[in-house]
């Protein structure tokens, strides 16, 4: 089994000394500037004025443009949307690093992917946390931490892999266990098990049992409850205990349909079209294509987004849940609801 290291396994020195750059405030920065600056290091924020400027300032941080936080530290992570990162970076932090700083990222695909070309003279990594930015800091306030890749990429400092250590250790994951990865591993897995398992392959799942059902003439909201919303307490076990434990507390009848059906439904062609995707993913042909996308204004994406929203399992769902108060909204409405 690959190694896991934890909070022992690390010394915070190496990036006490330093300081941190944390570029962008969103989902994942402003969980990793909060909990960095709660571990004991010293962080500024890069951003533009705006929103995120706003609450990084609320928060108790110096906020500066991204180039001079770029240039008054020693380590910059890259928290900003991927499909701007080589906008920002050639324009405001590539001509702000100097030699022997590092640059660090929580995704690989800009890097991997030739979007972004750091100089050789800086070190590189990457900390990517297998879990979203509010869960990195919920759980770092709660004394835990949410597990993490680590990967070099370029070490000129000799040091690369122990910065990037202190930095999990930072950001709480290495109370959970950091893993080492590197910048190809970590970009061609999350691409393909957000396509193929936990958002492409799971949202096409539902919505096909949600229409079989509809379309054979049964209530929506029966079919939204026993495809969509009993999905979470499945996951739930299976998080808890794997495979086992989910089977363990369902019933024998639903376990028998598993054994029965479930390698009907995801059978050997879906495996087929899985290892099709993964290809895409390799040859960086979808890297290439939303790329592109991007560069267009994203018309196919804003098409699908707008349709999908109109599913009708999201009109039931949205209807059944206002009538579920113990239901959490989601993090998007929450934050109408503060400004409201
Ligand atoms: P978000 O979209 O949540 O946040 C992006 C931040 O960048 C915002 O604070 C935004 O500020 C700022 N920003 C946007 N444009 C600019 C600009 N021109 N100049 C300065 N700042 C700007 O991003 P995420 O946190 O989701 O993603 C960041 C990285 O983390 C990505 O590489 C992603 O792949 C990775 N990651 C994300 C995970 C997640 O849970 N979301 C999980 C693991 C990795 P403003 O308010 O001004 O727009
Ligand atoms: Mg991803
Ligand atoms: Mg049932």
């Amino acid at each position: 089994m690959s190694k896991v290291l934890y909070e022992k396994d690390i010394q915070k020195e190496v990036l006490l000394e330093k300081k941190v750059a944390v570029v962008g405030y969103g989902s994942q920065g402003h969980a990793h500037a909060q909990n960095l600056r709660e571990s004991g290091y010293d962080v500024v924020v890069g951003l533009r004025p705006g929103k995120s400027q706003q609450k990084a300032e609320e928060d108790g941080f110096t906020v500066k443009p991204v180039a001079e936080a770029v240039s008054e530290s020693d380590v910059v992570m890259v928290l900003l949307p991927d499909e701007l990162q080589p906008y920002i970076y050639q324009e405001s932090i590539k001509p702000n690093l100097q030699a022997g700083n590092a640059i660090a990222f929580a995704h690989g695909f800009n890097v991997h992917f030739s979007q972004v070309v750091p100089p050789s003279d800086v070190d590189v990594f990457l900390v990517a946390p297998k879990g979203p930015g509010h869960l990195v800091r919920r759980t770092y306030e709660d004394g835990g931490g949410v597990p993490a890749l680590y990967g070099v990429l370029q070490d000129v400092t000799g040091n690369a892999k122990e910065l990037a250590l202190a930095y999990s250790q930072g950001i709480g994951s290495a109370r959970a266990g950091v893993l080492e990865t590197t910048f190809q591993e970590e970009t061609e897995t999350d691409l393909f098990g957000e396509q193929a398992v936990l958002c492409g392959g799971l949202t096409s799942l539902v919505k096909a049992g949600f229409e079989t059902l509809t379309e054979a003439g049964y209530q929506p909201e029966v079919a939204y409850f026993e495809c969509l919303h009993e999905m979470k307490l499945i996951v739930d076990l299976m998080y808890e205990g794997g495979l086992e434990n989910m089977r363990h507390s369902i019933s024998d009848t639903a376990q028998w349909g598993d054994f029965v059906s479930g390698s009907r439904i995801v059978d050997a062609q879906t495996k087929e079209r899985m290892k099709e995707v993964l290809g895409e993913v390799q040859s960086g042909e979808f890297a290439k294509g939303w790329i592109l996308e991007n560069q267009a204004n994203r018309p196919k994406f804003n098409a699908v987004n707008a349709r999908e929203n109109q599913h009708p399992i999201e009109q039931v769902g949205r209807e059944l849940r206002e009538l579920m108060p113990f239901v959490k909204k989601p993090i998007q409405q929450k934050q109408k609801d503060v400004k409201a």
